[in-house]
């Protein structure tokens, strides 16, 4: 049987209540426990796939298609979970079920109300990640105790954890305690008003773990316990941690937040074997080399927007025992002036995913750039079309080459939609998403990197590049790199001259994990290490 933990969330959102989540999930892992993890969004959108990036960061997008919340890329990275469609439900997804179950006669002529009907769509979403082979669950609910939208799924997790029983679901809340410099005081005060607002709903925390920037003091561990309603040992400090995020598990495993949670849910302890994550983290946290990788993007004021992005370039440079510095490059700043002002001191390029007009300029000439420059250059998605359009136009000399996502009217559609992409009307899930399978050209770079020549990667895009333009960029000297099985869809190009400049219509960014990089960005960050030490920076 699958047993349940429920992280809330009180005080503040952006606690890290993912990292958290992700951090308790890798301990279990270690002591030899099958874990799954969901996130619970409460906003309307059916899923974040429409959102705009400053609204909610980088869609994060699982092996089988769905378009889902960043929380899920620390679910995969940190505690290395495999998501899918179920890891993720948002309050619209739930209603957008039980609104066609009604249309479709399905409550047969009754009332259809929150209770129950919400919150047993809601359940049946709690209930999708349990199997055989789980032993432990773990959903985390996001917004903060007392916002109005996620009391649906705070009522649910209590009728669920009741329907369970005694030891088979228990409650983690994450809070922070606020240290006023002015007074120089931790505040237990908002955490007892958050576990105060969760009582009233019926939910009484098993766990609290504390977020804070200065040790709690015994005193202060007393105090939460006692106004909190749960036992002194169940109090558990997340001091902020100095330099990376892999530090959290060793910090939790401290305070054995790992066994308190197996002993609540009367699972065995097991052994935990932690010296091989320590070693590596000491890897970590003493790079020998460093260099500098610009991200010439469009949402570069907020780094969620490019988490995995930032995340995979840091991964590649752990395997390289290398600090990666990163400068966020403003893509319409590169649309007029001399782009060396900003690209000229950075050891490789790389351009993200992307959609809309804005920023693309900037972004053919960053292409542009590297190709003249011979500087690393890594493009995906969005990136792999720039690429190919800069080429398009300047080495070929088709001037008015574009995507028809930019220039409808373009005489030469090097990036083109998809054929069954014309007839959509709907924006939400109709991209080519998830997992497809590639095969890479023998001998080329890709293929050289990944080791292998078929490998399988994500997607999310409606456009391709135009196969009828292969022959003529290909005779200027662009290498296909890969392509689908069926030879149709390319998926990969190169520029072999060049030391380093590969372009994907996938986004390798998320299947990189700190342990195991991926080799599309180890190789740029080898290429950049390189650069940096011929041009002596
Ligand atoms: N806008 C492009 C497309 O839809 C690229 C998408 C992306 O970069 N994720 O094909």
């Amino acid at each position: 049987m699958t047993k349940h933990l429920f992280i809330t969330g009180g005080v503040v959102s952006s606690l890290g209540k993912g990292i958290t989540a992700a951090s308790l999930a890798f301990l279990l892992k270690q002591r030899g426990y099958r874990v799954a993890m969901q996130k619970l969004d409460p906003y309307l959108n059916v899923d974040p796939g429409t959102m705009n990036p400053y609204q909610h960061g980088e869609v994060f997008v699982t092996d089988d298609g769905a378009e889902t919340d960043l929380d899920l890329g620390h679910y995969e990275r940190l505690a290395e979970i495999a998501c899918t469609r179920n890891s993720n439900y948002t309050s619209g997804r739930i209603y957008d079920a039980v609104i066609r179950r009604e249309r479709a006669g399905g409550y047969l002529g009754g009332t259809v109300q929150v209770i129950p009907h919400v919150t047993d769509e809601i359940k049946a979403a709690m209930r999708t990640l349990h199997a055989p082979e789980i032993d432990l669950a773990i959903t985390e609910i996001g917004g903060t105790a007392g916002d109005i939208e996620s009391l649906p799924f705070l009522e649910a997790a209590r009728q669920f954890a009741l329907e369970a029983g005694t030891g088979n679901a228990i409650f983690l809340h994450l809070t922070l305690v606020p240290y006023l410099r002015a007074a120089g005081e931790l505040k237990t005060k908002p955490s007892q008003h958050s576990v105060a607002t969760l009582r009233g709903i019926g939910i009484f925390p098993d766990l609290l773990v504390c977020r804070t920037e200065v040790p709690l003091e015994e005193d202060h561990l007393r105090k939460l316990a006692l106004f909190c309603n749960v036992p002194p040992g169940q109090v558990i400090e997340e001091l902020d941690v100095r330099n990376s995020i892999s530090e959290v598990p060793l910090e939790l495993a401290r305070q054995q937040l790992d066994v308190k949670v197996l002993e609540l849910l009367r699972l065995e302890p097991r052994n935990l074997e932690l010296e091989p994550y320590r070693a590596w983290l000491e890897r970590v946290l003493h790079p020998q080399h460093e260099c500098t990788v610009a991200v010439v993007g469009k949402y570069v004021r907020c780094r969620d927007a490019y988490k995995s992005i930032y995340e995979a370039l840091a991964h590649a440079g752990i395997a390289r025992q290398a600090r990666v510095r990163t400068v966020a490059v403003e893509a319409e700043e590169l649309e007029s002036g001399d782009p060396a002002a900003l690209l000229g001191a950075v050891d490789a390029i790389l351009i993200p995913g992307g959609f809309g007009r804005r920023g693309v300029a900037g972004k053919l000439r960053a292409a542009r750039y590297a190709r003249e420059h011979d500087v690393p250059f890594l493009g995906i998605c969005l990136g792999m079309q720039c690429a190919v359009i800069e080429f398009a136009r300047q080495v070929c000399g088709l001037s008015d080459a574009d995507s028809t996502e930019f220039n409808p009217k373009t005489g030469h559609p090097v990036i083109d939609l998809m054929a069954g992409q014309r007839q959509l009307t709907d924006k939400g899930g109709t991209m080519r998403l998830g997992s497809y399978p590639c095969v890479l050209t023998p001998g080329s770079r890709a293929a050289q990197l990944y080791g292998t020549e078929r490998i399988d990667e994500r997607h999310r895009h409606r456009y391709e590049f135009n196969s009828a333009f292969r022959s003529t960029l290909e005779t200027a000297g662009l290498r296909i790199g890969g392509t689908s099985p069926d030879g149709q869809l390319v998926e990969l190009i190169e520029l072999p001259e060049l030391r380093y400049f590969i372009a994907c219509q996938f986004h390798p960014e998320f299947k990189s994990r700190p342990r195991s990089a991926h080799p599309l960005f180890v190789g740029l960050i080898d290429a950049a290490l390189q650069a940096r030490e011929r041009e002596n920076r």
